[in-house]
């Protein structure tokens, strides 16, 4: 579904069925984390979910004010791989066990 940022979300809920209007985002619900509308203009979890669509990526949404946006709420996340078991530190790119990168691309040591 569209966040109201204008960006596709498979955690963000809208029901505006018969003049009805609640929104959520059932990612934060599920860490206990209040949510508002302008949580999703700097959220990371669509571009997350664009580039990587792995079946065994977990993320969790925590709610944080940084130090460099000391005023702005911002949505932080942690990414968990169910296959193998271990924290992902880049969920972007994923923890490589299902879709290695090419030979081309790994660094030389
Ligand atoms: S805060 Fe992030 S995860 Fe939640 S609905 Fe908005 S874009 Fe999606």
């Amino acid at each position: 579904m569209r966040t109201p940022a204008g960006k596709e979300c498979k955690y963000f809920y809208g029901n505006y069925f018969r003049g009805r209007s609640s929104e959520e985002c059932r990612l934060l619900q599920a860490s206990g984390q209040r949510w508002s509308a302008d949580l999703c203009k700097t959220c990371p979890v669509p571009s997350i979910l664009q580039a990587n669509a792995c079946e065994f990526l977990q993320l969790k949404g925590t709610v944080a004010r940084p130090v460099t946006s000391l005023l702005q709420r911002r949505v932080q996340v942690t990414a968990f791989c169910e296959k193998v078991k271990r924290a992902v530190a880049e969920p972007h790119i994923g923890c490589g066990e299902c879709h290695p990168l090419p030979p081309e691309f790994k660094v030389k040591e």
